[in-house]
This record gives structure tokens, C-alpha cells and sequence, in this order.
């Protein structure tokens, strides 16, 4: 008998998109991830403003749907955001810049106690603590998981940090 060992990890993923059918684009993307990751669930969708630098240009300046799903995988992190790298693509993401419109943007916020720091990646993601449209969903979906990285938020819940 030979047994096969994996490192299962809960993921949290966001999602947004201020170009064209928003909502049509997140169900394309939620599709998606579904095929890649197991009992996938659905945060609810909210509208929020761009975040924009003072210098972006005024048709830039667009609202978000952004949602957030989770699920279960044993993929690692490098190779889960190739996979949303290339859902991106397929859906037709254009490349604008840091901060320009996109069709469909999907970032890896968290997997599970994993703290994973690369040149091309961060896990949990960089600018979670900062930012509400990703938080929110987030402690919807799983608001008993503990913030991983050592420092002020280390071991606090999804819950607290969302309401802080
Ligand atoms: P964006 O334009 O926001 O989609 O950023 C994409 C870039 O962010 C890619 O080069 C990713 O490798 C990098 N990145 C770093 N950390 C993350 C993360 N946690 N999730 C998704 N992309 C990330």
C-alpha cells in the first residue's frame, strides 16, 4: 500500500472588477475557481470606490464589485496565483498599470497559517490589513482565521480586524 501526503490549505481569494459587466465577470471568475479549488464559498458582492493615486486620471475612477471566495487546496502558493494569473488572462484582463481599470482582478488573501514572502508574491496578501473591500468579505466567509504574520495583528481573527 503506498499513501500520498498533501498539505491541504483553506484559501481566501479576492475578487474585483470596474470594467464592463462586472457581475457577469465575477461569475466568470467564481466558474473558474471553482474548478480549482474544493467546496468553494461566495462572500457577498459590494460596491466600492476605486483606490486611486491624486495623479490617476479622472476616467480612472470607476467602481468596484469586489467579492471574496473560499475553499480548500493543495496547490502551493506559487503555483494557485499561476493558476489566477492565467483566469485573469483568459477573462481578458488588459494591463493598465498599478493602479489603472481592470476587467477582472484576483488576488490570493490568505492560505490558511501560511506566511509566504517571494519577489512575486506575498501570502497573506500586502495590503489586506488596509484595505476594507478585501477584509469585509473575508470575515464574512472565514471569521475565525488568525492573522499569521508576527507583529501588532498577529493571532487576531478575521472578526476583530474587520471591526477595528
Ligand atoms: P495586480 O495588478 O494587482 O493583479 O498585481 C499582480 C501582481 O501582484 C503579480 O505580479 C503578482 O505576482 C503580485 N502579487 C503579490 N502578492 C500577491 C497576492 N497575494 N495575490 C496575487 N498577486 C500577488
Amino acid at each position: 500500500m503506498r499513501y500520498l501526503y498533501f498539505n491541504t490549505h483553506m484559501v481566501i481569494i479576492g475578487l474585483g472588477s470596474n470594467v464592463g459587466d462586472r457581475s457577469a465577470m465575477l461569475d466568470k471568475a467564481c466558474e473558474a475557481l471553482s474548478l480549482i479549488l474544493h467546496d468553494m464559498r461566495c462572500s457577498q458582492r459590494m460596491e466600492t470606490a476605486a483606490l486611486l493615486p491624486e495623479n490617476a486620471p479622472a476616467e480612472w475612477d470607476i467602481p468596484f464589485l469586489n467579492m471574496a471566495v473560499c475553499g480548500t487546496t493543495t496547490l502551493s502558493p506559487q503555483a494557485l496565483c499561476e493558476k489566477t494569473q492565467h483566469i485573469e488572462q483568459k477573462l481578458g484582463r488588459i494591463k493598465r498599470g498599478m493602479w489603472g481599470p481592470r476587467e477582472i482582478d484576483i488576488d490570493i488573501l490568505a492560505m490558511g497559517e501560511t506566511v509566504f514572502v517571494s519577489d512575486n508574491l506575498t501570502v497573506p496578501h500586502k495590503a489586506l490589513l488596509n484595505r476594507d473591500f478585501a477584509l469585509k468579505p473575508l470575515a464574512e466567509l472565514v471569521p475565525d482565521w488568525r492573522y499569521p504574520v508576527p507583529g501588532e495583528w498577529f493571532g487576531k481573527t478575521a472578526r476583530e480586524i474587520a471591526t477595528q
